[in-house]
């Protein structure tokens, strides 16, 4: 945990929040909001996007197609925040909810791209403590670039 701040927390906490709130969600009702902490710092935020075919985009594709669109490539910490339309989930109740499967693969796409796992952010007690989990423990033994010979190399930006 020594290596981020307890603000860095909320602030990325927060910019879940509020993104979620820009959901759009007419068919599932679960509104999701996902912040990304970059390696250089920055956050990059982003939330779901449903469509009538139901081939919508997850939160965390938004954040790492905002991250990736600014020229950054190197997620390390990762929140996710979900609830129903009309919850408000908040600071000290953010309901962190865990990456699906297929926002897993994307996410160590980025993390076999910069060769360090992702941190999520998840599990609150009570407010201000927070638990650390690595996307490899969420994804273990995972396919990647190595699996098919693709040296990601000179795509790091
Ligand atoms: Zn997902």
């Amino acid at each position: 945990m020594e290596k981020y701040h307890a603000a860095q927390f909320d602030e990325l906490i927060r910019a879940a929040l509020q993104v979620r709130l820009q959901a759009y969600a007419p068919y599932s009702r679960y509104q999701v909001g996902a912040a990304i902490l970059t390696e250089r710092l920055k956050i990059y935020s982003g939330c779901n996007v449903e469509a009538a075919d139901y081939d919508g985009t997850h939160a965390e594709e938004s954040a790492l197609a905002a991250m990736v669109a600014a020229g950054e490539r190197a997620p390390r910490l990762l929140v996710v925040v979900g609830a129903l339309e009309g919850a408000l989930p908040s600071l000290d109740a953010p309901n962190f909810t865990g990456p699906c499967g297929k926002c897993r693969q994307k996410l160590m796409e980025f993390s076999s791209l910069c060769g360090y796992d992702l941190d999520i952010l998840e599990g609150i007690r009570e407010p201000g403590v927070y638990k650390l989990r690595q996307l490899s423990e969420l994804l273990p033994a995972s396919f990647g670039p190595a699996n098919i010979g693709v040296d990601l190399k000179k795509y790091r930006g």
